[in-house]
């Protein structure tokens, strides 16, 4: 068969059954002789030679069209702006349709990702004292959305092949404060979510998904997003859903989700008491308009982002030099904002990851290196354990303890050899361009024993 005839419906039943990485086997190359790629490589756009790639990969992002375009036209001339002016507004029409594409009983939207999370700390009751364990490779929003509540973020380490929390060590750092684990689905893909509900249902304690990246992703027959008790998305400009900035958390507890709203609406609920303190985190009518304008398309352009990992997947297989992530068990489909793989310098000739970016950027591919640091080296570590409200709020033992072991060396390690494609647009390209990428890795690779002197 070849890819170009894959049609969505046998694609779909192909990752159901579980054998994403052989979906396009008929093309898989033989990597039994990787020598091969010594020969015909031919010189190095960088060395002068010709690029692989002449043009660009994939679409620009964010998505735009002229639909979009009437939706927000239409909001403007409509004069309602702000949710609490129209119960059929574009806000809760979108919470309505996000939840039903999501398969969820409840959406309430946000003015970002760190909001919804944000939001979700707060509803659960967890507050100065508590502790909340997540990855400390992760965007920044995650770790934000635990610190406004004063919380104490505990980062566990990482899989070295997922680059999502490791389950092993977030039961490692459980302590009688821990509140909720908040794992990150890392690059849009699923994470290690059995292990992590049975180590949550163990030691009784919440699961707030950060699924920022990862808008229909889909493990074991569920959307990711659904699976824990509440769930988090982010449609900042870069996400595979986009709106600029905006937030949603979807969740089944009718209750919890009421929760939710009433902190995201400044701690007035929906029946107009205010009854608690809250931040004021809305989405806006022009927000929701964008969103609910690009949604129609989001899923075909999501299984196209899926054929084209699985190919690019089925390409590397087997190739030392770069590495895919893992994907764990379970995964039926991933969002694929980010495309991972680690770079394993010793393959290419002992050339640092910088060499080897350089010279796959002037083939005509750019790849990027994500965090220069996990989350556990930045300097806010120091920062909150010299504030006085960390102080008061957990002991010097506690503090000491927590600085101690704010170590993640399989991130550290990750963070170094991480090499991936803000996959939004590029991986809506056709699986010609899929092949450009694979030709220039393979072309530098060809090339190692030049790339240490470029
Ligand atoms: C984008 C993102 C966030 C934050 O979302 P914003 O909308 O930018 O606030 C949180 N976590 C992850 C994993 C993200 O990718």
């Amino acid at each position: 068969m070849k890819p170009k005839e894959f049609s969505r419906r046998r694609f779909i039943n192909t990752v159901s059954a579980g054998s994403v990485a052989a979906v396009v086997s008929g093309s898989v190359p033989a990597f039994g002789n990787i020598s091969s790629f010594n020969n015909n490589a031919g010189k190095l756009a960088i060395l002068g030679g010709t690029p692989v790639i002449p043009r660009k990969i994939g679409p620009e992002w964010p998505y735009v069209d002229e639909k979009m375009v009437d939706a927000i036209v239409k909001t403007t001339r409509s004069r309602i702006w702000c949710r609490i002016q129209s119960p059929n507004g574009t806000v809760p029409t979108f919470e309505k349709d996000f939840a039903t594409m999501l398969g969820a009983k409840a959406c309430v939207s946000t003015g970002s990702g760190t909001q919804a999370l944000n939001t979700c700390v707060e509803a659960l009751g967890i507050g100065p004292g508590d502790e909340v364990i997540t990855s400390p490779y992760t965007d920044p929003g995650t770790l934000s959305s635990i610190l406004s509540s004063h919380v104490l973020p505990v980062l566990a380490d990482l899989d070295p092949e997922s680059y999502m929390i490791d389950p092993a060590d977030v039961e490692r750092r459980i302590t009688g404060n821990t509140k909720a684990i908040m794992p990150v689905q890392m690059g849009g893909q699923p994470a290690d979510m059995d292990r992590l509900l049975a180590i949550a249902k163990k030691h009784n304690l919440k699961v707030i998904e950060d699924s920022c990246q990862a808008h229909l992703a889909v493990y074991k027959g569920k959307k990711v997003g659904t699976i824990g008790d509440l769930g988090c998305f982010s449609f900042q400009a870069s996400k595979t859903i986009a709106c600029g900035e905006g937030g949603a958390i979807v969740g089944n507890d009718d209750e919890l989700m009421d929760h939710c709203y009433t902190v995201m609406n400044h701690g007035t609920n929906r029946k107009g008491l205010t009854v608690r303190p809250g931040p004021k985190y809305r989405m806006n009518e022009f927000e929701a308009a964008i969103l609910l304008g690009q949604m129609e398309g989001a899923g075909e352009r999501f299984d196209i982002r899926n054929r084209n990992a699985n190919y690019l997947n089925s390409k590397l297989k087997g190739f030392p030099g770069v590495v895919p992530q893992k994907l764990y068990e379970g995964t039926e489909s991933g969002s694929f904002y980010l495309y991972m793989m680690s770079y394993k310098k010793e393959h290419f000739n002992n050339a640092p990851r910088s060499k080897f970016l350089k010279a796959l950027a002037a083939e005509g591919i750019s790849l990027d290196t994500y965090l220069s640091n996990g989350l556990h080296r930045e300097p806010w570590v120091d920062h909150i354990l010299n504030l006085k409200s960390y102080q008061k709020m957990y002991s010097p033992a506690r503090l000491k303890q927590y600085r101690d072991e704010m170590n993640c060396p399989v991130c550290d390690s990750t963070c170094d050899e991480m090499v991936m494609i803000w996959a939004s647009g590029p991986l809506l390209g056709t699986l010609e361009d899929m092949d450009a990428i694979i030709n220039a890795i393979m072309k530098v690779y060809g090339n190692r024993d030049k790339l240490n002197s470029i």
